[in-house]
């Protein structure tokens, strides 16, 4: 990108300052940490990214990977599956089996089946990747996950486990580069995964890396470190982080495992410190990954696999083959898990009808308002881009477009690489307060108006009733 010219505006519009507008300061950064991954100037404060050094306004890397800007699943499914999903709530599914790490070592310091240790530590041990990007603990605070990137088995066994806060293992792909590490594989939540896939599909070889494995863990929230077990369990709960072995998630609890004790919280109150992003977060089951584990839909201390593509299967068949994971005789509850992914994208679903509600009251109708929330989604699209996502005529769309520019909620502007119109959604606040203001002011008028011309009319009565009476 570098040598096109940008206007000062464009360049405003594009690179970190999106990312800080858009994502950073709206509060829907998840922590992945995809940006800081790809780029050097951007570290990591707080369990978000922040600029460290004078950026480069026609780069845009991180805006164009970040998957809380437009994430197009359909197109990524058939990049990666070579098909669009078959199930609605778990995305692309090849197979789903129940299975457990033969290695007692593995079990006695994984999370539930030990699927994901084995399958790392085979990968790295077969020389099929030379790191595997993932979160490993922290050495100075307990419980704390941080980016790793885990070279040997032991490093993997070592990771093993799960830390419920936020880590940005993403983050991992720039230690990987400075290594000189290029066969990769990583492990990761949903978001963590769509970033990485990003970066896989669309980055066209601009990194010297290859990923040959995307491993995808189940999610259906995560916790801020400080806010949660810094601030709520050890200063008001008093209970030592530092004591504590191991954390479960079952029974409607927050289980803190130590030493033979359990200190359980409900999850109603932990549920109270989640971190907000996570509540606007549709992906259960890490549908871009190639296989994802969780613990939901089997036995307790087995794990439920998704295995969705062919290097997916082949994978997971050559750790049977090995003997290295044994499959339970029984099925998985497939019901269970898709009841969760369900609600996690109903969630969604409502908040987002009700933010449509809301627009369509300043009387832009509500396929305008769809295209608008779409092209905040798209951050800026073409009208290629947003027909494919509307299955609009393109008619009907220029006209929405047309009318949504009348109303200033969105400009054009043209894209120089491509010589094509973009469109580009203005500031929702900005957008709400013009409507909210030009609403107040037609009130008043229409206030106005109606008080005097209802009065004169109640008047009039009044006094043709008193000459009746007269
Ligand atoms: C925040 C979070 C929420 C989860 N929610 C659910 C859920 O609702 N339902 C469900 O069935 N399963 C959930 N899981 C997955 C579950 O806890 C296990 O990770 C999964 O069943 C794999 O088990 P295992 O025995 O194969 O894992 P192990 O072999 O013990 O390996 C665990 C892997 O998780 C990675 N990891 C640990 N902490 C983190 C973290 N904070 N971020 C990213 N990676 C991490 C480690 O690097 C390791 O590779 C969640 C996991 C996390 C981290
Ligand atoms: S890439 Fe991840 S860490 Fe970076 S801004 Fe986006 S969501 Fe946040
Ligand atoms: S709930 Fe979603 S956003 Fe939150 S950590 Fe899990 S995958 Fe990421």
């Amino acid at each position: 990108m570098v040598g096109l010219e940008f206007d000062t505006r464009e360049a405003e519009l594009e690179c970190f300052d999106d990312l800080e507008y858009y994502v950073i300061e709206r509060g829907v950064c998840t922590g992945c940490g995809t940006c800081a991954g790809i780029c050097p100037r951007i570290g990591f404060e707080n369990d978000r990214p922040v600029m460290q050094d004078e950026y480069d306004p026609h780069c845009n890397s991180c805006t164009q990977f970040c998957p809380q800007f437009y994430v197009p699943f359909s197109r990524m499914e058939e990049m990666i599956f070579g098909a669009v999903r078959n199930d609605r709530y778990l995305g692309y599914v090849d197979r789903v089996v129940s299975a457990r790490a033969n290695s007692d070592a593995i079990r006695g310091v994984s999370q539930d089946g030990g699927v994901t240790t084995t399958l790392t530590k085979y990968l790295l041990e077969s020389g099929a990747v030379e790191g595997v990007i993932m979160a490993g603990v922290s050495e100075s605070e307990p419980l704390k996950p941080v980016p790793i990137v885990a070279t040997t088995g032991d490093d993997v066994v070592s990771a093993a486990g799960s830390r419920y806060s936020i880590c940005p293992v993403v983050m991992g792909l720039r230690e990987a580069f400075e290594k000189g590490i290029k066969k990769i594989a990583i492990v990761g939540t949903p978001c963590q995964v769509q970033g990485i896939r990003k970066v896989e599909l669309f980055s066209e070889d601009r990194y010297p890396f290859e990923i040959k494995a995307v491993i995808g863990i189940f999610c259906f929230e995560n916790f801020l470190y400080d806010e949660f077990f810094k601030s709520f369990i050890e200063k008001e709960l008093g209970i030592e982080l530092g004591e504590i072995n191991s954390v479960r998630i079952r029974n409607n609890s927050f289980e803190l495992h130590k030493n033979g004790e359990i200190e359980s919280i409900p999850l109603k109150t932990a549920f109270k410190h989640v971190n907000i992003p996570c509540t606007l977060c549709r992906d259960f089951s890490a549908e871009l990954s190639d296989i994802s584990i969780g613990a939901i839909g089997a036995k307790t201390d087995w794990n439920a696999v998704i295995i969705r593509s062919e290097r997916g299967r082949r994978l997971f068949d050559e750790l049977v083959e090995k003997n290295l994971v044994t499959l339970a005789s029984d099925a998985v509850d497939l019901e269970r898990i898709k009841r969760l992914a369900r609600r996690k994208k109903a969630h969604v679903e409502r908040t987002s009808a009700e933010t449509t509600e809301f627009l369509t009251h300043f009387g832009t109708a509500e396929d305008k308002v769809k295209i608008y929330e779409l092209l905040i989604a798209l951050h800026g699209p073409r009208l290629e881009t947003i027909s494919e996502a509307t299955e609009m005529d393109d008619s009907v769309i220029r006209d929405a477009l047309e009318s949504l520019k009348e109303r200033s909620w969105i400009r054009e502007t043209m894209d120089k690489t491509t010589n094509t119109p973009r469109y580009i959604p203005e500031k929702p606040e900005t957008v709400i307060n013009n409507e909210v203001k030009k609403l107040n002011s037609k009130l008043k008028i229409a206030k106005k108006k109606a008080i005097s011309e209802l009065n004169s009319s109640y008047t009039r009565r009044i006094q043709e009733k008193i000459e009746m009476q007269g």
